[in-house]
């Protein structure tokens, strides 16, 4: 069954099976967890901080930015404002792939990283290559 509307629920720890339409808030940890409302079954989690999501409670619960499971195969896209599940459009497909292109250049930008230290090998590899370059062409300044 879908749900419209949830309960928040204050935990320490969130519960290793979760109920539908309840969500459950950790201060401590700093999480927020929740069923998919659209009954799919998927557990989201959406992490709280000044670059993830926003909780707002007023009594009720509201949680900022939306929620777009884009994913998973149910591509959910919802808000949660004042305990009620508002739904938006699912996530269409351009969507989903700028999300993605971004994770891929997160993953060059580390990449590129990895190469810088590869192309500066340490010393002991310097030395490895100047002796063998001494050995193949002899040492010069001897003739
Ligand atoms: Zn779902």
């Amino acid at each position: 069954m879908r749900t419209d509307y949830f309960k928040p629920c204050f935990v320490e720890f969130v519960p290793a099976r979760l109920d539908p339409g309840i969500l459950y808030i950790s201060l401590e940890y700093a999480t927020v967890s929740h069923l998919c409302p659209c009954a799919c079954g998927n557990r989201v989690v959406t992490p709280l901080g000044p670059a993830d999501w926003q909780l707002i409670f007023d009594g009720s619960v509201s949680l900022r930015p939306s929620i777009g499971n884009g994913q998973i195969a149910c591509r959910s896209h919802y808000f949660i404002r004042g305990d009620r599940v508002i739904w938006a459009l699912p996530m269409t497909r351009e969507q989903t792939r700028r999300a993605q292109s971004r994770d891929k250049a997160a993953l060059v930008a580390q990449t590129a990283q990895a190469t810088d230290i590869a192309v500066n090998p340490p010393a002991s590899a310097w030395a490895r290559i100047t002796s063998f370059l001494r050995r193949r062409f002899g040492s010069s300044g001897h003739r």
